[in-house]
């Protein structure tokens, strides 16, 4: 499974990895078994299967990888409130039947549907948009985590928005008519679920975040403080540039470096299962620590 590039004399093998996917287990288009089998088909040596505050796609993801002999790693991405701002926390081999963990899970889960029943509100109230909660739940496998992303996919069938990633700065950011607040798991508190799993908690594609630079080291001091080892340097949704400031953040904080296509589905994600680039030279792989 491995590739093998030339440099000077001696080849070396490159890792395929892919620590950061969606399945229909939160807000993927592709059940858990497929989007395991897409790894291994795209050549994907070590994979992560990383829902959003849910772990019932694990067991299958892991039976389908061991079918293919492709390293399987249980992953979750936890939602964050942190500063008045959505993060997301990816937790890293833990031990899946962790009681603390899960509770903790399901008391993100339990509050998604009243969250969205108040989205469907506020979207029927200021766009005159009816039926959305029954509309996004048509979209949810899982209902109890009903997100944005199926709200999104409704619009879009509603002839709102023509794509799914235009959907979120018109509609469904902070400011705009779908968008309301919520209370999601704290900072410390995502650590703590992951570490007292057994697992290495990384911080989600943090070129995402609208921190100023004081703001975003304010965060990883905090992050690190409660007991997070590392962080998402190569990312689906990063840019040349973030790579290159997050890999500088990531040595000077002494990080794992971590990488992941957050791939969700075709047509809604540019990059496919292990089609990131590999993390750059000088940085410590997460998975030396596996
Ligand atoms: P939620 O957990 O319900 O707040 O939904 C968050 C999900 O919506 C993320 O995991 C992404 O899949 C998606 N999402 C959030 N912001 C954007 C964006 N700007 N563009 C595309 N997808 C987004
Ligand atoms: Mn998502
Ligand atoms: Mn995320
Ligand atoms: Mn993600």
């Amino acid at each position: 499974m491995h590739s093998f590039i030339s440099s000077g004399l001696l080849p070396f093998p490159v890792l395929k990895v892919d620590l950061h996917c969606h399945s229909t287990a939160s807000d993927g288009l592709l059940s858990p078994e497929a989007v395991a089998r897409r790894a291994a088909d795209n050549g994907v040596d070590l994979f992560s299967l990383s829902d959003h505050d849910d772990l019932s796609g694990l067991p299958i993801a892991a039976t389908v990888a061991g079918e293919y002999g492709m390293r399987f790693i249980t992953g979750v991405e936890i939602s964050v409130e942190w500063e008045n701002a959505q993060v997301h926390i990816l937790g890293y081999n833990f031990a899946a039947d962790d009681v603390t963990l899960n509770a903790g899970l399901q008391s993100i889960r339990d509050g998604r549907i009243s969250r969205a029943r108040r989205m469907s509100d506020e979207l029927e109230k200021k766009l005159g948009l009816s039926g959305c909660f029954d509309g996004a739940m048509r979209y949810a496998e899982n209902p109890n985590l009903i997100s944005r992303a199926h709200f999104a996919r409704y619009l879009v069938e509603q002839g709102v928005c023509k794509e799914v990633r235009n959907v979120f700065e018109s509609y469904l950011v902070p400011g705009k008519p779908g968008y309301v607040d919520h209370r999601w798991a704290s900072l410390s508190e995502s650590i703590g679920w992951i570490v007292g799993a057994g697992g290495i908690a990384s911080v989600a594609h943090p070129g995402r975040y609208k921190f100023s630079r004081k703001l975003m080291r304010q965060f990883l001091d905090e992050f690190k403080q409660a007991g997070g080892r590392a962080i998402e340097v190569v990312s689906g949704s990063h840019s040349a540039d973030n790579v290159a400031v997050f890999s500088r953040l990531s040595s000077e904080y002494g990080f794992l470096a971590s990488c992941g296509s957050d791939f969700h589905g075709e047509g809604e994600s540019y990059i496919d299962i292990g089609g990131t680039a590999p993390l750059p030279d000088g940085l410590t792989p997460i998975w030396e620590a596996f």
